[in-house]
This record gives structure tokens, C-alpha cells and sequence, in this order.
């Protein structure tokens, strides 16, 4: 609810919060994660405690602040959203946690990137339900304990290998998200498809769901923009054709690589000459962020088999010279 309250200035982020599946049972695929997280949640409510902190890790848009918000949903506790980013000083941590309600849950996205302070303020309150405010400065300076409701931390990153082990180890249960088959994406994709009323075949849909990156928020976007093809260019409905049609004018290739994808694999294959090359090299090369690179590009690259990282860099396979249509070169030895 706060995301959407949040989101209300921005119509994608509105529209992606209208197709939020609200329970566990409308939550698409990623079965592992949905056992393990009902037995976690079941468990609490028998024993009538708030369920064990939970953390999610996945490449974006896989369905971490969905969950979140399914977590409070299936507790029927109120949900307060936040990010590491924006807790950088002990002080704001200190002042969420101490306004929450007993049993609330709290969700912070890119935990990772929380300031060091603030992660340690975190390990207290997550073990004790405890913080220790500092009043004054130097050798006078006094920690005053405040009790905390208890309540249900719900920690988002790309990877959980970015935490370190103190805070890693504070989790009772720890859920990897992964890319989502390109069935489970036509399911998305028929839900989401029904909610906004949107004409569309089986084929067309799927489609989408093959150019979709295992993204169901990819998904999601990309049938909104074929939508806007079908019913300017097409006869309103989504056909395998207008699917086809739409994704070329929006760059998405047939294995669901977009821009920056490609960027990456071209940069290795024509300036590098296929690698091995260090990833602070790869980013500067294609103009982002050594961790957009890392977080978004790589782990798709990689799954697709068209890139591979070493201990001396990430190489193209094959496949990856193939698939921008150039043959691989020989082997040096
Ligand atoms: P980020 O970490 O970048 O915030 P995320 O992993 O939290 O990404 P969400 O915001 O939860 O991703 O999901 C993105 C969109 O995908 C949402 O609109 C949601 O409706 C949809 N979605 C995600 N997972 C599922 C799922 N399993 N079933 C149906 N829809 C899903």
C-alpha cells in the first residue's frame, strides 16, 4: 500500500502495483520458495508469534517486494516499506524501528546497501528487539536501551553473498529467487492479462513470455507496451505477429536481451575480443554502473550460456558470438 501510494506520480510503478498478487496461492512459480515461506509463516501463526526474519535474494523484478507485501498480507500485519539507501544514518534506523507496531512487518529493499552503523544498530533489534540510542558525544556519550515491538524484518539484495556474515546469520530463513521458466511467465502473463482486460491469444502471449529475461516485471511491462502496438497498429488484440512486431520496434531480441544486454556482449566480443575482461573495465566500456552491469546484465548473460565469468574476467561463449551473428573465433592453442 505504501508502494502505491508512493508510486501514485508514476504510471509505471502504478501500474505494476496493480498487478501485485496479493496472497501466496497468487503468486506465480518459484514453488521452493513458496513451501518454504508458507511452512515459516504457518509455523508462526500456530505458535502465535511474528514469523522469523526473512531474507530474499534475486536479480530485480523477480517478485521480492511482491513477497514482502504477501508476508504482511497472510500475517494480516501492516507492512512499513524502506531501502538501504535511504537509511544511512543510524538515527533514521533508530526512528523507523522504534514507531513500529508489535507484529509489524518491515521491509527493507537493497539491504545491502545500508550504512555499517545502521547494520549494527540492526543486529541488536533483529536478535533482542532492542536498540541502543546514543545520547551525548566522546567519553560522556551514554547508551540508553529502548524495547521494541517484535516484529518480522523482510531483507531484499540481488545477491545474499553482498551481506556481511553477522547480518546474513540474523535470518531465520533465507529464500533465493530465481529466473522464472517461460511457462511460469505465461501464467503472469494470462493473470495479467485478465486484471487489465487486455485482448490477447495464447501465442501472443507467449511470445512475450520467451523475450521476457525470467522477469515476470519485465513481463509485465512488455505486454503493456505490445498492448499499445496492438491497438495502434494491430486489431487490438495480441497475436503471436504483434508480439513480434512490437518487440523489434522495442529492441527486445528473441532471447529477451534489450539494449544494455546486448551492449554488454558487443563490447566484449568487438573491443575485447571475447575476454577476459574485469568488470569495472566491461561497465566504463558501456557507459553504467559497475553493480547495473553486475546485478542486471551479467546473471541473464550467464544464464543463457552466452557469457561465463572467471577468476580473470567474464568471456564470451559460442554461443554469445553466435547470437550477435559473428563465428567464434579459433581457439589460440
Ligand atoms: P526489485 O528488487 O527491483 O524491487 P522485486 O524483485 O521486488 O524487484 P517486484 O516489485 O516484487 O520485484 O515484482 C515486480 C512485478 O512483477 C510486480 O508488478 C509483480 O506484480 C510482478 N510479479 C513478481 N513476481 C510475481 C509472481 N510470482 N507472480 C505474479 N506476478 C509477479
Amino acid at each position: 500500500e505504501q508502494l502505491t501510494r508512493a508510486g501514485a506520480g508514476d504510471p509505471e510503478r502504478a501500474a505494476e502495483a496493480a498487478l501485485r498478487p496479493r496472497g501466496l496461492g497468487d503468486f506465480v512459480g518459484q514453488p521452493q520458495v513458496r513451501e518454504q515461506l508458507s511452512l515459516v509463516l504457518d509455523a508462526a501463526q500456530a505458535r502465535g508469534r511474528a514469523p522469523d526474519h526473512v531474507l530474499l535474494s534475486g536479480p530485480p523484478g523477480l517478485g521480492k517486494t511482491t513477497l514482502a507485501m504477501i508476508i504482511a498480507h497472510e500475517i494480516d500485519k501492516p507492512l512499513r516499506v524502506t531501502s538501504g539507501p535511504a537509511i544511512q544514518h543510524a538515527g533514521d534506523l533508530a526512528a523507523i524501528l522504534s514507531s513500529l507496531e508489535e507484529g509489524e512487518v518491515l521491509f527493507v529493499d537493497e539491504i545491502h546497501r545500508m550504512s555499517r552503523a545502521a547494520e549494527e544498530m540492526l543486529y541488536v533489534a533483529m536478535e533482542d528487539f532492542r536498540v541502543d540510542v546514543i545520547v551525548g558525544k566522546g567519553p560522556g556519550a551514554t547508551a540508553i536501551p529502548l524495547e521494541l515491538p517484535s516484529f518480522t524484518l523482510v531483507g531484499a539484495t540481488t545477491r545474499s553473498g553482498l551481506l556481511p556474515a553477522p547480518l546474513r546469520d540474523r535470518f531465520g530463513f533465507t529464500g533465493h529467487l530465481d529466473f522464472y521458466s517461460t511457462e511460469d511467465l505465461h501464467r503472469v502473463l494470462v493473470r495479467s492479462a485478465g486484471k487489465l482486460e487486455i485482448a490477447a491469444d495464447s501465442a501472443g502471449l507467449q511470445e512475450i513470455a520467451s523475450r521476457s529475461r525470467g522477469t515476470p516485471r519485465i513481463a509485465n511491462r512488455l505486454l503493456r507496451r505490445v498492448r499499445d502496438w496492438a491497438q495502434v497498429r494491430g486489431d487490438g488484440t495480441i497475436h503471436e505477429d504483434a508480439a513480434r512486431a512490437a518487440l523489434r520496434v522495442y529492441e527486445v531480441d528473441e532471447l529477451g536481451l534489450d539494449r544494455l544486454d546486448r551492449s554488454v556482449l558487443q563490447a566484449l566480443c568487438r573491443r575485447f575480443r571475447g575476454g577476459p575482461v574485469g568488470l569495472s573495465t566491461l561497465a566504463v566500456s558501456v557507459a553504467e554502473e559497475a553493480e547495473t552491469v553486475e546485478e542486471v546484465a551479467e546473471p541473464f548473460l550467464v544464464r543463457e550460456g552466452l557469457i561465463t565469468r572467471t577468476p580473470r574476467g567474464r568471456i564470451v561463449t559460442d554461443a554469445g558470438w553466435r547470437h550477435l551473428g559473428y563465428e567464434p573465433p579459433e581457439a589460440p592453442f
